[in-house]
């Protein structure tokens, strides 16, 4: 049936013009609708489900059949959607992939494809991709292994890029990479859809990589925006030192999320009335997102002025075997080097790091579920008049204490953030504390809009953030205003690059606001009308 219907369909809105000359009239009910008509009927139909997977899959089933309507009732209700299209309810679909799988979407490269990426690549239909997000399915939110299940990552990341940054949809090219899976669950799961086999750790990997890197620029340009996402620690560390003087590429979880955590900070701060050199920040986890923040506040502290070393110093990670210290005999890596510091003392437990530290801000990002005890959030209530405490973990179940936790049992005091979101909380004496989300998606969306440009985001970011909002308890904007967000971090991105002397675009545009608005992508139908018109005054009778 839809295949008697163009790309970029409107449905019940095409025109009875558009039906009569398309070939198409008749094979739709009469009336003419407006999009907000179907909009009614998709947020009706929205309103009804109360499973969260079963929203994902209407919502995914709209996208497939009418796009502009999918991305028009995704932006007018963010905040409640984006749950669904992004964390928690995308890992939830990622475990139920195969399972819940109605039409492909994005493209597969397995390891039995090495020599013939290019040809996998002009299979997919668009010639005008320009941001790819990739992973290879090792690491999904904090949900471990799910191999070509993690296909719903990219989609939905690259959803919130329409969505948030207004990039069109058809410049996304989502990609999971298939080297086999060790979850030994998909490994005998009948509905499984890729390799029956181990990961592949051997050269072939890295030359797989390699080979998709080439033909992405190769076919789309070499300023392509190859955004890697939910691959394993040492693989993501490694392609990110390997790629990133090469290509235009970044690491979302090492460096998207280093600029949200830091913005959070930055927007504490002004809560604590402390400038960020004199905080001290115990991380529980020390993989990529950690050690993506850490290295982050250590170059805004020294901005302020303390040395590198000083920076260091002030901050402290705890993993699976306990605080990172020199000489214990579990091996750290060499990211984690700047951070092993001297044994502090007896130190048994996150709770012991934390009344031995004493520190201002705890960071949680170990994906492993409630560490932040009861005891440990009090401890943090004692030791700080504002304790900072982000529960950064995804998806939910894998968050580090819930926002009830954090706010009753600081009596309110606490600044806090999670990965994915947490409702309103009301404390005993009536006020309502609004958990702000600490999530990448403040940082990629602008990313992709733009140029690469850190310092800028974060900096945007915080500033954005109205003092009404920083009292109700948020450390960040309302998602509802996530595209004006997006748009504000490409119009500072371009003012940089301008002034540094940095752009490739003349002559410069003067209107930066206007310039970037008018690139933004939006949710009208297009006409499906040929171009017709007349020719007045000419005469074809001979003289
Ligand atoms: P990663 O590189 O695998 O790092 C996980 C770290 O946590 C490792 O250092 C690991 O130690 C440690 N860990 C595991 N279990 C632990 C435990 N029981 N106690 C203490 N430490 C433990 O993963 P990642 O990329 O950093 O991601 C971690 C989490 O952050 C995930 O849940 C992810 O969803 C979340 N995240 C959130 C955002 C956001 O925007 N909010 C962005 C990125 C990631 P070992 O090395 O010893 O195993
Ligand atoms: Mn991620």
């Amino acid at each position: 049936m839809t295949q008697h219907f163009p790309r970029g369909a409107p449905g019940m809105a095409f025109t009875l013009q558009e039906r009569q000359i398309l070939g198409i009239h008749g094979l739709l009910p009469p009336k003419v609708e407006t999009q907000d008509t179907q909009a009614m009927r998709f947020q009706n139909n929205l309103k009804k489900m109360t499973d969260p997977l079963e929203k994902y899959i209407y919502l995914m089933g709209i996208q497939e059949r009418n796009e502009r309507l999918f991305y028009r009732v995704l932006m007018e209700d963010i905040e409640e959607l984006m749950p669904i299209v992004y964390t928690p309810t995308v890992g939830l679909a990622c475990t139920q992939y195969g399972h819940i799988f109605r039409r492909p979407k994005g493209l597969f490269i397995s390891i039995r494809d090495r020599g013939h990426v290019r040809s996998i690549l002009d299979n997919w239909p668009e010639s005008n991709v320009a941001a790819v997000v990739v992973t290879d399915g090792e690491r999904i939110l904090g949900l471990g292994d799910l191999g070509v299940y993690g296909m719903g990552i990219p989609v939905g990341k690259l959803c919130l890029y329409t969505a948030c940054a207004g990039i069109r949809p058809e410049r996304c090219l989502p990609v999971v990479i298939d080297v086999g899976t060790d979850n030994e669950t998909l490994l005998h799961d009948p509905l499984y859809m890729g390799l029956y086999q181990k990961r592949d750790r051997s050269q072939a990997y890295d030359d797989l990589i390699d080979e998709f890197m080439e033909a992405v620029v190769e076919k789309y340009g070499q300023d392509t925006l190859i955004q890697f996402e939910d691959f394993g620690n040492h693989n993501a560390f490694r392609f990110l030192r390997k790629y990133r003087e090469k290509y235009c590429t970044f690491n979302d979880d090492i460096q998207g999320t280093a600029s949200v955590a830091l913005a959070g900070l930055l927007a504490a701060q002004r809560a604590v009335g402390k400038p960020i050199t004199e905080h001290r920040v115990l991380f529980l986890g020390a993989g990529e997102a950690a050690l993506g923040i850490a290295n982050l506040i250590v170059m805004a502290m020294t901005e302020s002025g303390v040395s590198q070393d000083e920076a260091q110093n002030k901050i402290w990670m705890y993993d699976k075997y306990g605080l990172l210290v020199k000489g214990r005999p579990q091996e750290t890596d060499a990211n984690q080097e700047a951070f092993v510091h001297d044994s502090p003392g007896d130190v048994q437990s996150f709770l012991d790091a934390v009344n031995t530290i004493k520190p201002t801000a705890i960071i949680g990002v170990a994906g492993a579920g409630r560490l932040f005890t009861h005891d440990v959030i009090k401890a943090m209530g004692t030791l700080n008049e504002r304790p900072i405490i982000f529960a950064l973990s995804n998806p939910t179940n894998k968050a580090e204490c819930t926002a009830e936790d954090a706010y009753k049992l600081t009596d309110g005091r606490c600044l806090f953030a999670s990965g994915s979101p947490f409702g309103p909380v009301t404390l005993s004496d009536g006020r309502v504390l609004t958990p702000g989300q600490g999530n990448n998606a403040y940082i990629f969306p602008g990313v992709a809009l733009a140029v690469i440009e850190f310092l800028y985001f974060f900096q945007t970011l915080a500033e954005q953030l109205t003092d009404k909002e920083l009292a109700e308890g948020r450390l960040y904007p309302p998602l509802s205003n996530i595209r004006e967000v997006s748009v504000q971090m490409a119009v500072k991105v371009m003012e940089y690059v301008y002034a540094k002397g940095m752009a490739f675009r003349y002559p410069e545009p003067l209107d930066k606001n206007g310039f970037v608005r008018a690139t933004v992508w939006n949710t009208q139908y297009d006409s499906f009308l040929p171009d017709t018109y007349d020719w007045p005054g000419v005469n074809f009778s001979p003289k």
